[in-house]
């Protein structure tokens, strides 16, 4: 074993399960280990890699931004932060936005302006939150409350107060949840950690009617499933509705630590001086590497080449489910992708990353495709010939 890895076996508190790799370095979509062995990168820190490693226009903005200004707080403007900004606000169709380092953090900042929005302009009393089973919100208390899945909340009682799970596309039960004292609706428009599970659209534009009719702010989490990922700039623009707040982050920053949330200029009311802050929201250099995605995105061209690659990628995964018993769903939208096998995936990851190629789970019998949003259909080919031959070999 590498003495990176038993020193930082050593180091490290043990709230992560790492594998035994160590990487050194990125190109183009693959990365390369401290012994230069290389690999075809689809997990891509976790769909947060978005440019890859190699995009040059990255590159060149951080180098001259590191050179300008790395940090100067919220008491000043500065240029990248307001330009991103304004990209937010023009991709999105929202009107305002709040920078943070995170997708927990987006989320926190999401769940508290809606929550001073309600207590300050629509009803003290309305105080309830609803979110979906099987969701993922981040892991800060709050986050872990509004989360759907019991093995998160493990320990860590007693949670934040007056959350509520209800079924995934599921109209009937959201109507019955939803009540007079409900404040905010939260839902991922498609469920990462919960297995890469699109909403339906008919779920979504009902949730949208219910929250206008009674007064809910609806809070959309795309801090895993916004940024192109689902082949749109937002992953709500696929349903046609619009969220009061959109939380964001992973492939905001292409690899940086950049969160955000942009909500309607109504719900934005709910905050005035000294509500809400965050010392590094906004940071120069990380708002520098968001200005340079969303400028990809407002051109177009990422999202046509995110439109052609998927369908190769959807219809490679729907091949081998075809040839393969063991897969017993495919699913997911844009470069969001998964397969889900009838055995526990986890071996399969491991043997992947043996034949040089990175791929992640989500759950335990879900395997999930989110590599750089710039992967190639020549990459797509290599890495569905990987997982062919070790289906094969099982
Ligand atoms: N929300 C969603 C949908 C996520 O997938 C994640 C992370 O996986 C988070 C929130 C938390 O993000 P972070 O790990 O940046 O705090």
């Amino acid at each position: 074993m590498s003495d990176i890895i038993s020193t930082g076996q050593q180091v490290f508190m043990e709230n992560y399960k790492q594998l035994p790799l160590v990487l050194e370095k990125g190109e183009g979509n693959y990365v390369y280990d401290i012994d230069g062995n290389k690999y075809l990168d689809f997990v891509a820190g976790i769909a947060t890699n978005a440019l890859g490693y190699s995009y040059e226009p990255l590159k060149t903005a951080i180098k001259e931004q590191v050179d300008q200004l790395t940090h100067c707080s919220n008491l000043y403007y500065n240029k990248p932060s307001v330009e991103a900004a304004a990209l937010l606000v023009k991709l999105s169709g929202l009107d305002k936005v709040f920078f943070c380092n995170s997708g927990a953090e987006a989320n926190e900042a999401a769940l508290k302006l809606a929550k001073r929005y309600t207590n300050v302009f629509v009803d003290e009393k309305k105080t309830k939150i609803v979110s979906m089973k099987n969701s993922f919100h981040g892991r800060t208390i709050a986050t872990v409350s509004a989360t759907g899945q019991t093995k998160y909340h493990e320990g860590f009682s007693p949670l934040f107060d007056g959350v509520s799970y209800t079924e995934f596309n599921n109209i009937d039960a959201l109507e019955t949840m939803i009540d007079e004292e409900t404040a905010i609706l939260m839902i991922e428009p498609v469920q990462g950690e919960g297995g890469i599970r699109p909403a339906e659209k008919e779920f979504l534009q009902k949730a949208r009617e219910i929250c206008d009719q009674k007064q809910v702010v609806l809070i959309f989490d795309e801090v895993q499933c916004g940024i192109g990922r689902t082949g749109k700039s937002f992953a709500y623009e696929n349903f046609g509705i619009k969220p009061d707040i959109v939380s964001l982050a992973k492939g905001l920053g292409a690899g940086f630590a950049v969160g955000a949330i942009i909500a309607s200029e109504k719900v934005s009311q709910g905050f005035v001086p000294g509500t809400h802050a965050s010392t590094f929201g906004g940071n120069p250099i990380a708002t520098t590497a968001a200005k340079v995605i969303l400028e990809a995105l407002d051109t177009g061209d990422l999202l046509a080449h995110v439109n052609h690659v998927s369908e190769h990628l959807k219809a490679g995964l729907e091949q081998l489910s075809s040839k393969y018993e063991s897969i017993i769903d495919v699913r997911g939208l844009g470069l969001m992708m998964a397969i889900e096998m009838s055995e526990p995936v986890a071996p399969i990851v491991m043997a992947a990353m043996d034949k040089g190629l990175l791929l992640i789970n989500s759950g335990t019998h879900v395997i999930r495709f989110v590599p750089p949003l710039t992967i190639e259909i020549e990459e797509i080919d290599a890495m569905l010939s990987i997982l062919d031959s070790l289906l094969a070999n099982k």
